[in-house]
C-alpha cells in the first residue's frame, strides 16, 4: 500500500514527525488517537452529512465536451470549485474540526498564505461555534484583504506575523509558537499533506473523498471506475493527494500532478520542488524542498499563492521517488492562458492553482479513447485581479 504510511508516518523515504520538544505533547496526542476517531462510526456519520448538507457534496463529475474536443480525447472535470468557499480545503477543515472538538479542543488556530485555508477554518468554527484564530504574514494581509475581510466577518481574529519576509513561513512559525504555548486546549489546523506525522495522512484521509466520489461517478458515466489519467495541482499536495488516493495501487491510472514552475524552473523564480528540490526536513517531516547546497530553504515564488510553498508533502515525494506518479511544471504565464481557455470553452473560471493543471493537457499527446480527469481544485474569483490585469493588456 502505498497510499498510507507507516506507523512513524514514513511514506518510503519520506515523512516522519521532526519536531521541537515543546511539541511532542500535542502531536503525540494526536497522532495516538487521531485512527481511532475517524474510523469511529459516530465521527464518519457527522462528517459525511457536513460534507453532504454543509460543504456541497458529492461535487459534480462534469464531462467537459468543448474541451474534450480541442483536447482529441474525453474529459472530465471533478468540481472542487462548487465547494462551500470555493475549493477543496473545506473538506479537510471539517475533518480537523471534529477531530478537535472530540479531542477536547475549544480553540482552533491555522495559518493562511493567499487566505483560502484561513477562510475554511473561520467558517467551520463560526459553525461549530468555536474561537478561531488565524496567523497570516502582514505583507500578504495587504495583498489580500477581501480573505481578510471575510475571515474577520466569520468573527475569526487574523494575527499579522510581523517577522522576517511577513510571509506564510513567518505565520506557520507563529501558529506553531501559539500551540507550543497553549498545548491543552488548542488544535492546530493544518491546511494541506504537510507537517509531522500524523498530519499528512490524516489530510488525506479526509480529502480522500474526492477518489472516492470519482470512482462512483465515473461508472455511472463511463461504466468503468478506472480512468486513463488523473491530472491534479501540487502545492503541498492535498488536492492530488485526495485525487489520487482510491488510484494510487491502479496500475493503470497514470496519476499526473502538476507543480509551479513560476517564471520557468531555472529562473530563479520557481515553486518547482520536485524538479528541483532536495532532500530535507521542512515544517516537520523529511520530503524535497528547494534549498541551498547548505541547506537554506529558498524563497518559492509563484504567481499562484496556493502553489507559492518550497517543499512538498512526504507522499508526493514518495510517489516521485518510486516513479508511481509523474509531476510536471507549469509557468505562470501557460497557466494565466489556461485560465483564459477554460472559461471561454466551458463558461468555468478556475482558480490559478487549477488552472496549472488545465494547461497541461494541450501539452501532452492523448489517445482519442482517453478518459481523463482534472481535479478542479477551486474557482477564480480570488483570482480576477491577476486574469483582468493580462487581459486588458492583450485586448481580446
Ligand atoms: C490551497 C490551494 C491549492 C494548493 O494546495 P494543495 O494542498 O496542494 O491542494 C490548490 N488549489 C486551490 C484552489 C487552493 O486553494
Amino acid at each position: 500500500m502505498n497510499f498510507q504510511p507507516d506507523e512513524n508516518g514514513y511514506y518510503g523515504n519520506f515523512g516522519g514527525a521532526y519536531i521541537p520538544e515543546m511539541l511532542y505533547h500535542n502531536v503525540t496526542e494526536l497522532k495516538n488517537n487521531y485512527l481511532n476517531i475517524i474510523e469511529s462510526e459516530d465521527f464518519k456519520k457527522e462528517f459525511e452529512s457536513l460534507l453532504h448538507d454543509y460543504a456541497g457534496r458529492p461535487t459534480p463529475l462534469f464531462y467537459a465536451k468543448n474541451l474534450s474536443k480541442e483536447v482529441g480525447a474525453k474529459v472530465y472535470l471533478k468540481r472542487e470549485d462548487l465547494c462551500h468557499t470555493g475549493a477543496h480545503k473545506v473538506n479537510n477543515v471539517i475533518g480537523q474540526i471534529l477531530l478537535a472538538k472530540r479531542l477536547g479542543k475549544q480553540r482552533i488556530i491555522a495559518e493562511t498564505g493567499a487566505g483560502q485555508h484561513g477562510v475554511a477554518t473561520a467558517t467551520i468554527c463560526a459553525l461549530m461555534g468555536l474561537e478561531c484564530t488565524v496567523f497570516m504574514g502582514s505583507k500578504d494581509i495587504q495583498r489580500q484583504q477581501p480573505n481578510v475581510l471575510r475571515m474577520k466577518m466569520l468573527g475569526a481574529k487574523v494575527v499579522p506575523a510581523t517577522s522576517g519576509s511577513q510571509t506564510l513561513k513567518d505565520a506557520t512559525n507563529e501558529a506553531i509558537r501559539y500551540w507550543i504555548n497553549n498545548p491543552n486546549d488548542t488544535h492546530y489546523v493544518i491546511g494541506s499533506t504537510i507537517g509531522p506525522h500524523p498530519y499528512p495522512d490524516m489530510v488525506a484521509r479526509f480529502q480522500s473523498v474526492i477518489s472516492f466520489e470519482i470512482k462512483k461517478q465515473l461508472k455511472q458515466k463511463e461504466n468503468r471506475e478506472t480512468p486513463d489519467y488523473i491530472i491534479a495541482c501540487v502545492g503541498g499536495g492535498s488536492n492530488a493527494a485526495g485525487a489520487f488516493y482510491h488510484y494510487i495501487d491502479e496500475p493503470n491510472v497514470k496519476l499526473i500532478g502538476v507543480e509551479a514552475a513560476g517564471k520557468g524552473i531555472s529562473s530563479g523564480k520557481t515553486a518547482a520542488t520536485i524538479a528541483i528540490g532536495t532532500e530535507g526536513v521542512i515544517h516537520g517531516c523529511k520530503s524535497l524542498l528547494m534549498q541551498t547546497k547548505d541547506g537554506q530553504v529558498l524563497e518559492a515564488h509563484s504567481i499562484s499563492a496556493g502553489l507559492d510553498y518550497p517543499g512538498i508533502g512526504p507522499l508526493h515525494a514518495h510517489l516521485h521517488q518510486k516513479g508511481l506518479a509523474k509531476y510536471i511544471p507549469i509557468t505562470d504565464d501557460e497557466a494565466i492562458e489556461a485560465a483564459h481557455r477554460l472559461s471561454k470553452l466551458e463558461g468555468i473560471i478556475p482558480a490559478l492553482e487549477s488552472a496549472h493543471a488545465i494547461a497541461i493537457l494541450s501539452m501532452m499527446k492523448f489517445k482519442e479513447s482517453d478518459i481523463i480527469i482534472v481535479n478542479l481544485s477551486g474557482r477564480g474569483d480570488k483570482d480576477m485581479e491577476v486574469y483582468s490585469e493580462k487581459f486588458n493588456n492583450k485586448e481580446n
